[in-house]
């Protein structure tokens, strides 16, 4: 049977200095136990990328970063390329983060920009995906996770082919940074819903291979449970992962 191997991503968001992304760092792959059973990433901000990739040495710690543009160059001010992220050292990126999605306007549509550019450039993009309290309460919950799904990969839904270094991530909105965890079994709920998804669209292989991860509140102390679950194959972890002692906990859960 084909395994997943458990991926552990610490999204650092707008934290962090670079002195102290490296300190956290070096913490972080001091306290990895093994990497044989879990793949772990860090999302420093943009300034740190750099300096972290040097400080991660020959650790296996995957570097991403948490947002990019779809155009390769040009007039874009303020904004980075997926080229450029890859020659910075990044093997993954995170698209479509909620707060993105939010906080700067954010659709579907350009995720989906996103998602290419990123693939074309050799990146591992992390796809978010959640649906807001209200949306949840009112029944519309899984709903809103289909229609993410079809617009943000709408590329790949047109090809009926998706690469397996796609990785989604289902971050229900109120469970982040709030505290509030979605249960094991809401979680597991909503991923083998996203599987059934991935199957009907890209069918089985694509369906067995591709990582789920769940974003939410993770901490130590949850972390097993969610990941006893068969379709969570992973963390997205925020507030957690900003110091050395709990994500190197959430790190080593087996
Ligand atoms: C996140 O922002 O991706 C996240 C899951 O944050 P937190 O772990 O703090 O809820």
């Amino acid at each position: 049977m084909f395994q997943r191997k458990p991926l552990i991503a610490g999204n650092w968001k707008m934290n962090l200095d670079i002195d102290e992304s490296v300190r956290l760092v070096k913490a972080i792959s001091r306290g990895i136990k093994s990497s044989e059973t879990v793949d772990v990433l860090l999302a420093p901000p943009f300034t740190s990328l750099s300096a972290v990739r040097q400080a991660i040495g020959n650790a296996n710690i995957f570097l991403a970063a948490q947002n990019m543009h779809w155009e390769k160059k040009g007039a874009y001010t303020g904004e980075i390329s997926a080229e450029m992220l890859q020659k910075t050292g990044c093997t993954h990126v995170i698209l479509g983060h909620s707060e993105r999605r939010s906080l700067f306007n954010e659709t579907s549509e350009m995720i989906d920009r996103k998602v290419q550019a990123a693939v074309h450039a050799g990146l591992f993009p992390i796809v978010c995906v959640g649906e807001t309290l209200e949306q949840r309460e009112k029944g519309q919950a899984f709903e809103v996770i289909e229609d993410q799904l079809v617009v943000s990969l709408k590329n790949f839904r047109e090809d009926q082919d998706m690469p397996s270094s796609v990785i989604l991530a289902y971050e229900p909105v109120w469970a982040i940074g709030t505290g509030r965890t979605a249960s094991q079994e809401e979680a597991q709920k909503m991923h083998q819903f996203i599987r059934g998804w991935i199957r009907r669209n890209f069918g089985v292989e694509t369906e067995t291979q591709i990582r789920i991860l769940y974003g939410g509140s993770v901490k130590p102390e949850n972390v097993a449970d969610l990941m006893s679950e068969p379709d969570i194959d992973g963390a997205l972890v925020g507030g957690a992962s900003l110091k050395a002692d709990s994500f190197v906990k959430i790190i080593n859960f087996k």
